[in-house]
């Protein structure tokens, strides 16, 4: 294309952070793709500058009025920003939601099947919101669309291999010879010394579920007429159909243990009413369609032949095929979004964006490969060269070799991270960037590397017969005492194995997972890491005053913000708005706490050093051991006092391992810690999980980089694919062993 038709979105003296004043070029209609080590400022230009800005001139085509109850976004920090479109961010944020949120909800496939049960079910039912679980006329009357009930814990009910005499009902209030006892045994047809399960189907129900009706019995001596009604139905109207919460809470105490979530009775968990489960296509009801995996539900929707309904048929096979092409053909319609991993859920939003209609969007994606095996890396680069295609913008970071391929354009930022890099090192080609000698040119070229003087195990861990979710009957041995590393295509069932089944036997493990930390809006890497105790100690001493006084938790926090820095201002309902404080401009003591120096420094000045500049700056061993764990993981360049809510997944991930450091003999878990890592700092992470391991841990290891898979001790490859088609071991072992595995998808590639 010749160079002066080509549109560019121009950015002039960026200074966002640590951006030194960046200029660049994007060009349009095309994919760049940013790349450099965390830290590197390649967040400060897409999100905080470009993002940012096309939000700012989003509102302000809004009346004065209406902008007024929009979340402000300050100008970014730049000399000029020009030819921006409408920014469409498809982030990693887990989509919430609750239970009426699914993935066929959200991907907007649900409405189009509903309209294909209005138009091709038998018997025919209509109208179409007869079919949803959202809609008052469609929803089960009795979940109320959720699927899903509180009831009796029947294992702890009862116990059928007991008699009433020998205290076969569990429920409080029937021990043997009390009143409800005495009652219920002098009330029934029941012979007290039978064993429940003895007993037949009519007196079974009868005892348990028999609705109240009036007995006369003989009671101390005198006849009288008393009410009697089956032990469950009878707890099942005193506690589950009214409010437990407005019970005393003795009451809700010794209720709780016997209640329990179950699927509902009466829709079986569909979600619907009768006359919806009824109606079928090809002998299939919605509610079965919507819990078939993607994969096999396009085949059957493929297969109807109905010439009424084709239109929506091949709307919904359009949908549909756009999951499978994301390599998402293992989860099913009826997934609660909420369930869906941060990977799943940036796959599932970018779904639904393929198939709207909008053109001449900027979209900007977050590491979309993680969480995606290399086989299905080249499936998301179809998904961004779709939407380029479209007529889109399209941006995004990555540091997967497999995805920078793919760039029209690659922007490479450093050289180093914070005030280390802040520049464009590179912009050009793919070809371009391996030649560039740039820390990612010259990392990308290298070949890797497969571990061969592997750890002997000092044990192990069993896992025995595990079914839940895809899981087939699974018994393996984590060892202990090495570094494991647990692989396999996406939906392969590695989650399951690690997080709920092992962790589910050893709650006592470390888990460093991706989740944010810290509770408050005032934690900060120094809160969080303890470093801010000794700091404050030391300013305590060397002012001799109280240490409260260098807490922005207590008598030193700024009065007008409490110690945050910036005051909430609420508007009605809509997100309140956040402005800097405006008497302590930020710095979130007193004016006379920052009178008090430490060699020269206030607290505030402190906490503004990055772990680097800390280092050079403390001798104290406590703070400085600290510090240097951060600087392992390679957080050199984040300051001590930056909000922890400002910091990615990838960065929480990683401080709270440098805050787990020093243990010894505990068993490690981690998820992808690669994430938001750049080649050149794996080495470091390695580095790490190397030591603990020396130190006497188990480390076990949840990834897709094949640069940490190559130096694993022992793999343990789930597949062989995803979904049902997944659920096993299919390779244990150690690097050498898998690249000779033919069953294995991690060994082909590895080799
Ligand atoms: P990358 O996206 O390349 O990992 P970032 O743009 O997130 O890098 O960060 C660049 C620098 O700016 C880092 O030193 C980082 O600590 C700093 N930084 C990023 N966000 C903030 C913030 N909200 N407040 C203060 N410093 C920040
Ligand atoms: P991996 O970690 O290898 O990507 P997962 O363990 O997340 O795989 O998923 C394995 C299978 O279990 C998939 O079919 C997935 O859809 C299913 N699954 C995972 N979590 C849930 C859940 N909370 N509810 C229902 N199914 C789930
Ligand atoms: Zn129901
Ligand atoms: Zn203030």
């Amino acid at each position: 294309m010749n160079e002066s038709n080509q549109e560019y979105i121009v950015i002039s003296g960026a200074r966002e952070n640590n951006l030194k004043n960046v200029s660049l070029r994007i060009p349009k209609r095309k994919i760049t793709i940013f790349t450099g080590v965390s830290g590197s400022g390649k967040s400060s230009i897409v999100f905080d500058t470009i993002a940012a800005e096309s939000q700012r001139l989003l509102n302000e085509n809004f009346s004065m009025f209406v902008r007024t109850f929009l979340p402000r976004f300050p100008q970014p920090d730049a000399d000029a920003l020009e030819n921006l479109s409408m920014a469409v961010i498809v982030d990693q944020n887990r989509l919430g939601g609750g239970s009426h949120s699914t993935m066929g909800t959200i991907t907007d496939i649900s409405p189009i099947l509903r309209l294909l049960f209005s138009r091709a079910g038998q018997p025919h039912v209509g109208p179409v919101n007869m079919f949803s679980f959202n809609d008052p006329q469609g929803m089960c009357p009795e979940c109320n669309g959720i699927g899903r009930r509180l009831g009796v814990d029947m294992s702890k009910a009862v116990d059928k291999s007991k008699s009433l005499n020998e205290g076969a009902i569990m429920l409080p209030g029937y021990t043997v010879d009390s009143l409800d006892w005495s009652m219920l045994v002098q009330s029934g047809p029941y012979d007290p010394a039978k064993k429940l399960s003895e007993y037949s189907d009519e007196e079974l129900e009868q005892l348990l579920y028999g609705k109240a009706r009036k007995v006369a019995t003989q009671f101390g001596g005198k006849m009288i007429n008393i009410t009697v009604e089956g032990v469950i139905e009878k707890f099942t109207n005193k506690y589950i159909k009214q409010d437990l919460k407005t019970k005393s809470e003795r009451t809700q105490q010794t209720v709780a243990p016997f209640i329990t979530e179950g699927t509902c009775s009466s829709c079986h968990g569909a979600r619907l009413g009768q006359a919806a489960l009824n109606c079928r296509i090809n002998g299939h009801n919605i509610a079965e369609l919507s819990a078939m995996e993607v994969g096999q539900l396009i085949r059957v929707i493929r297969e109807i032949d109905d010439a009424i309904a084709a239109p929506v048929v091949n709307a919904l096979s359009e949908r549909l095929q756009h999951l499978v092409d994301i390599g998402l053909d293992y989860l099913t319609l009826d997934r609660e979004t909420d369930t869906l991993s941060g990977g799943e859920s940036q796959r599932v939003k970018m779904v639904k964006h393929l198939s709207g209609s909008l053109v001449d969007v900027t979209y900007i994606f977050d590491e979309p490969s993680v969480g995606l095996h290399p086989r299905d890396v080249h499936r998301l680069n179809e998904l961004l060269k779709k939407l380029r295609d479209k007529g889109n913008t399209v941006i995004v970071v990555e540091h997967d070799p497999d995805v920078i391929k793919v760039a029209d354009h690659v922007v490479d930022v450093g050289p180093h991270a914070g005030s280390h890099g802040g520049t464009i090192v590179f912009e050009g080609t793919f070809q371009g960037l391996l030649e560039s000698g740039t820390l990612t040119g010259t990392h990308m070229k290298r070949p890797l590397q497969l571990k061969n003087d592997c750890r002997q195990p000092t044990g192990k861990l069993p896992i025995k017969e595990a079914t839940l979710h895809n899981l087939r009957n699974v018994s393996v041995d984590i060892p202990t005492g090495v570094l494991t590393l647990v692989t396999g295509v996406a939906g392969s069932g590695k989650s399951t194995l690690i997080n709920d089944v092992f962790l589910g036997q050893h709650p006592d493990a470390i888990v460093i997972d991706q989740s944010a930390v810290g509770v408050s809006t005032r934690s900060n890497p120094a809160t969080y890491t303890g470093i801010m105790d000794d700091v404050r100690k030391a300013f305590a001493s060397a002012n001799k005053v109280n240490q409260g006084l260098f807490s922005f938790n207590s008598k030193g926090a700024c009065e007008n913000c409490q110690g945050l820095g910036v005051v909430y201002t609420d508007i009605g309902y809509l997100d309140s708005v956040k402005l800097p404080c405006e008497v302590c401009g930020g710095k979130r003591f007193k004016e006379e706490v920052l009178e008090y120096k430490l060699n020269g420094k206030s607290i505030a000045e402190v906490l503004e050093m990055t772990v680097e500049q800390a280092l050079d700056f403390f001798q104290l061993k406590e703070v400085v051991r600290k510090l240097q764990a951060m600087s392992d993981v390679g957080l050199n360049y984040i300051t001590l006092g930056q909000p922890l809510s400002t910091l990615s997944g990838g960065e929480c991930q990683r401080i709270k391992l440098a805050s787990e450091l020093h243990k010894k003999g505990s068993i490690y878990v981690m998820d992808e810690p690669t994430t938001g890592l750049h080649m050149s700092d794996i080495g470091h992470l390695l580095a790490i999980m190397n030591r603990l391991v020396d130190a006497g841990n188990t480390v076990i290891v949840i990834e897709h980089n094949l640069d940490v898979i190559s130096q694993a001790d022992w793999i343990i490859d789930m597949g062989p694919d995803g979904g049902s088609k997944g659920g096993q071991v299919v390779f244990e072992g150690t690097p050498s062993q898998i690249i000779h595995e033919q069953q294995s998808i991690t060994g082909r590639y590895l080799k």
